[in-house]
């Protein structure tokens, strides 16, 4: 790819500090840094304490043009290592960013060290850092991290309030609704009122001068062309890990610097190897995403009864409120088959050629990551975007199952078994199949992200602090 500037641009990349959000714009941060940027990379403080953590302070030095700074995010200060309360930080990020990040840009264009700052990247929901961007007259650029697909139907809440749908008097009324179809949404299909995202972030996102989205053309075609009628300029570079194959370790080691807030677990790639190939049930229900005990319980029998080899990512807060402890027999069970651990490196769990099913929560990440592995999914999903993002999994792009939200033994076990083992399985294999072709066309020389990206460079490159 190209690399067209002399002397070096300096982008300053701003990701919303929740894991979802870091490493999608890592991504793009690593790319943009091989593609010849000078690159500042700004953690929160508590998230950059957790990075050295889980990575070992080598990790944050060592790599020029790649420069890492914190800010704080406004919560009180904590050494634990878990999910911070998202609303809350929501909250605390509009409140009080801005004051430390405008010190922070001011710091940066007085060092003789780097060069001018040409451009913030900020995270979609990050609306403060814009702020700052324009009241200091520096170009911005937004990365959407969420779904199309979510961005559409938040979009719609508007328009449910006009035609008198929503507000609801009562918990019958919202029942009752859930199954309503919403066939009158242009750029989405397949669309009922329980599918709508429970919340989203954002609104001025589209109103920034460019939008970068991790997806493909392909995937989100119907959606996208209703999204560029708000904002034409949007740049659709996803999956952006699959595009990173095109920049190989010329110094060892900068492209796979990770991002992950926890400690990742290899052992657990190693313990992949053993079994045949789409037999395995992975699963993983992201950062945040939180169950209650009874559900936690159903979710682990299901997958003991199912008798099938399976790979849980359990995090420690994984269980709302007290944690919560399976019993010995529950361990005796699958002790053959079982691995149960905290948190890994997902990606590379999804491409291993043992795992043959998903179970996922639907975090937009996941499920791109889901769909450019090629595996199929089972959904289950918590929050945000997520339920918009299982029903276009499960009706859109035939690549899923959606599972009860209240979660029972049987339908998990049944569920896996079907997906290993049975005709529906197979055929959404295929599909998924075919899926992960489209995505790594898209990022194959010439293809749409391949293409976008080299506009967004130009695109960069040409604007003027
Ligand atoms: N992730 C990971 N290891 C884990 C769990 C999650 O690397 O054990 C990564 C996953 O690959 C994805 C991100 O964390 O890139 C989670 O983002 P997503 O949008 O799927 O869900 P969220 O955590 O925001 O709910």
């Amino acid at each position: 790819m190209d690399s067209p500037q002399t002397p070096k641009r300096h982008i300053v990349c701003v990701p919303y500090p929740a894991q979802g959000h870091i490493n999608p714009m890592m991504q793009l941060a690593k790319i943009l840094r091989c593609m010849g940027f000078h690159i500042t990379f700004v953690n929160s403080e508590y998230n950059h304490k957790r990075f050295i953590k889980s990575h070992g302070p080598e990790f944050v030095k060592g790599f020029p043009d790649f420069v890492y700074e914190t800010i704080p995010d406004g919560l009180p200060p904590s050494d634990k290592d878990a999910t911070q309360d998202i609303p809350m930080l929501c909250d605390s990020t509009r409140k009080t960013c801005y004051g430390p990040f405008k010190d922070l840009v001011l710091k940066l264009n007085a060092s003789e060290n780097v060069p001018p700052i040409s451009c913030i990247i900020a995270d979609g929901i990050m609306g403060v850092i814009g702020k700052v961007a324009k009241d200091m007259g520096i170009p911005e650029i937004q990365l959407w991290t969420a779904s199309v697909c979510g961005y559409l139907g938040y979009l719609q809440f508007d328009e449910l309030v006009e035609q008198g749908m929503v507000p609801f008097k009562d918990q019958k009324e919202i029942d009752e609704a859930l199954d309503l179809n919403l066939d009158w949404i242009k750029g989405m299909s397949n669309m009922r009122l329980r599918d709508l995202p429970s919340f989203i972030r954002g609104r001025n996102c589209l109103k920034s001068s460019a939008v970068i989205i991790n997806t493909f053309e392909d995937l989100d075609e119907e959606g996208l062309e209703v999204l560029r009628s708000y904002n034409p300029n949007i740049y659709t570079i996803g999956p952006l890990d699959l595009l990173g194959r095109h920049f190989p370790e010329k110094e060892k080691g900068f492209m796979s610097v990770g991002s992950s807030l926890w400690k990742n677990d290899s052992n657990c790639l190693t313990w992949l190897n053993k079994w045949e190939p789409n037999t395995v049930v992975y699963v993983n229900f992201g950062s945040i995403a939180v169950m209650t005990a009874e559900h936690l319980r159903e979710f682990a029998w299901g997958l003991a009864n199912s008798k099938l080899p399976f790979l849980w990512i359990k995090r420690a807060d994984i269980v709302a409120g007290d944690s919560e402890d399976l019993p010995q027999e529950f361990f005796d069970e699958i002790k053959d088959r079982g691995y149960i651990t905290s948190w890994c490196m997902q990606e590379k769990v999804l491409s291993h050629p043992s795992v043959g099913v998903f179970l996922t929560h639907c975090g937009w990440n996941s499920t791109l990551e889901g769909i450019y592995a090629g595996v199929p999914m089972i959904c289950w999903p918590f929050f945000s975007d997520q339920h918009t993002n299982c029903r276009y999994i499960c009706a859109n792009w035939g690549v899923g199952m959606e599972i009860n939200q209240d979660v029972k033994r049987d339908e998990i076990c049944e569920l896996v078994t079907e997906m290993i083992k049975g005709e529906k399985g197979k055929e959404i294999r295929q599909k998924s199949l075919e899926w992960k072709k489209k995505a790594i066309k898209a990022t194959d020389v010439g293809g749409s992200s391949y293409n976008n990206i080299q506009k967004l460079i130009k695109d960069v490159s040409s604007r003027n602090a």
